[in-house]
């Protein structure tokens, strides 16, 4: 630890107790998209900062009902990775005042970054895009399922519509301004909270970030809404597939900017005034989007939410202002489009690993700007109401309809390998393949139970 380090954690550790915390709640995701934790003492801060706690390899192969698959370099019981507190990111827990919260970074024993770490590959896209002279803003927007648990077991959604009512919001204010105000508390931001249109379910925009402080607060918002479901005696599902009905969505929005802030999504001379490089960037994510679902929807039950005719984002078309195209390009109104111009990739829901996701759409979009691709023309018509004939003359293919395809797709995937690192590449690939044979066939309503309550 260098003197200015030390002298930063002394600053954050004498803040944190004065501020009342005792704890620290750590967090990594892994492979298979599931949000691990390790708590120590606040005191103990330096020392995990310093060295680290140790977790086994085997995490890297992790699959979200906690079985283990293999890759060629990572089988057995032999292996460690040191999970470091990324403690710029600690904040305490408003709702929840005695514990800290944390991100940790993955390196192995002798110091250096650990090929698998999930958050550590999104760090080295951000850093590549600055390199060739790019600033990428994101920000997701979560839907979840908010129900109550009934004596007998039964899931009760606490609302049954209709979709953004009032009367919904009647039934919901209470929790959502505790939540508003802890998120507000932890710094997070939030652009738009409501009731959606599925029984129970609501929707929070999260504010514009940089892409790690978006996938931070990915994790650290879905720890928030846990908590304060947990204290206004209800429970939060962020699976899939929650209730019948539709899908819980994480949809994903990402604009590019050069370096002196000028956004590359307006304001040039290209199809809807994209520039020529926001161009390329879209068109290199359009071209790996197969891929990128497997790690945008990473569960069996994650294709019974990606269909036609759900606003998910099925079809492999970006469109302008089209709810049925996995990417959606958003313009905004007129005079403020050089903040507002946007693509949201539609094609996620909110198993979507966090930290993999936006990785990989800096790592598409950087191979499009440097292979200099174009886009097709935007689709502006529903491609579900097309026939199969009129799909397949105007190239719009249907994503995979299964974990299993997606797997495939992202092991075919050569841009993802060469961005992710073979370690990532491989164990990603492998939790999801294993996921498909153990889960495609079963029924649907078993793996909703059994995943109700897993991200
Ligand atoms: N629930 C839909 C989804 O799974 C999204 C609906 C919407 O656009 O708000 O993605
Ligand atoms: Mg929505």
């Amino acid at each position: 630890m260098t003197p200015d380090h030390e002298q930063h954690m002394d600053r954050l550790v004498d803040g944190l107790r004065d501020a009342g915390v005792k704890h620290v709640v750590a967090t990594m995701v892994d492979s298979g998209s599931i949000t691990r934790v390790k708590c120590f003492d606040l005191d103990d801060l330096a020392t995990f900062a310093r060295s680290g706690s140790g977790f086994s390899t085997c995490w890297a192969r992790v699959m979200s009902n906690d079985h283990f698959t293999t890759t060629k370099a990572l089988q057995g019981p032999v292996g460690d990775m040191r999970m470091l507190p990324d403690t710029g990111r600690a904040v305490q827990l408003a709702a929840t005042p005695k514990w800290a919260w944390t991100p940790l970074d993955l390196y192995d024993q002798e110091g250096e970054p650990f090929a698998f770490c999930p958050r550590g590959f999104l760090k080295r896209m951000i850093a590549t895009a600055q390199e060739r002279g790019y600033a990428v803003c994101m920000a997701f927007e979560l839907e979840w399922l908010l129900a109550s648990i009934l004596g007998d077991g039964t899931v009760e959604p606490v609302h049954r519509g209709p979709g953004y009512s009032s009367n919904a919001w009647a039934l919901t204010h209470d929790f959502s301004a505790d939540l508003l105000e802890t998120l507000a508390a932890q710094g997070v931001r939030v652009s738009q909270l409501h009731p959606e249109y599925s029984d129970g379910q609501m929707e929070v925009s999260l504010g514009v970030a940089d892409p790690l402080t978006a996938a931070d607060w990915h994790v650290l918002f879905r720890h928030t809404v846990r908590t304060i479901s947990e204290q206004h005696g209800y429970r939060s599902s962020f699976s899939p597939v929650t209730v019948p009905g539709l899908g819980n969505g994480s949809h994903l929005h990402f604009s590019l900017y050069d370096l002196e802030g000028e956004s590359l999504f307006t304001g040039g001379d290209r199809v809807l005034e994209l520039a020529a490089d926001g161009e390329s960037f879209l068109a290199g994510v359009l071209a790996e989007l197969s891929a990128i679902v497997a790690l945008a929807c990473p569960t069996v039950p994650s294709y019974e939410r990606l269909r036609p005719l759900h606003w998910a984002g099925a079809y492999r078309v970006w469109g302008h202002e089209n709810r049925e195209a996995a990417l959606r390009f958003i313009t905004g109104m007129v005079g403020g489009r050089r903040d507002t111009a946007n693509m949201e990739f539609k094609a996620a829901d909110c198993a979507g690993h966090p930290y993999l996701l936006p990785g990989a759409i800096i790592a598409a979009g950087l191979d499009g700007i440097a292979r200099g691709m174009t886009l097709p023309e935007p689709c502006s018509v529903d491609p579900g109401s097309l026939t199969a004939e009129e799909r397949a003359a105007a190239g719009y293919e249907q994503l995979p309809a299964s974990l299993g395809e997606a797997a495939e797709a992202l092991a075919g995937s050569d841009v993802l390998r060469a961005a992710m690192g073979d370690l990532l590449h491989d164990s990603s690939v492998a939790v999801r393949r294993a996921e498909a044979e153990e889960d495609e066939g079963r029924p649907l309503e078993d793996l909703v139970r059994e995943q109700l309550w897993r991200f």
